[in-house]
């Protein structure tokens, strides 16, 4: 397991193949849970293209439409 506090409000976990991202920044109590090993797709904060990630690497996510890189934290969440 891997734990991953990016600040006072927001965090990974790693845990058996599974990274859950928890984010109360905004008082909005975001949780999100990602498969490690299967791809999903975000939304580039750039350019708005579907972006498919293969593998989980929360530092560098590289948008292949505007080569510019993002982080899951730009993504803008919607509240269900
Ligand atoms: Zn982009």
């Amino acid at each position: 397991m891997k734990i991953d506090i990016r600040s006072d409000s927001s965090l990974y976990i790693e845990l058996n193949g599974w990274t859950y991202y928890i984010d109360d920044s905004n008082n909005e109590q975001i949780m999100e849970k990602f498969n490690n090993n299967a791809p999903f797709d975000l939304q580039c904060p750039h350019c708005d293209e579907t972006v498919t990630v293969q593998h989980m690497n929360w530092t560098a996510i590289v948008c292949l439409h505007c080569k510019r890189e993002f982080s899951i934290e730009c993504i803008e969440y919607n509240t269900h």
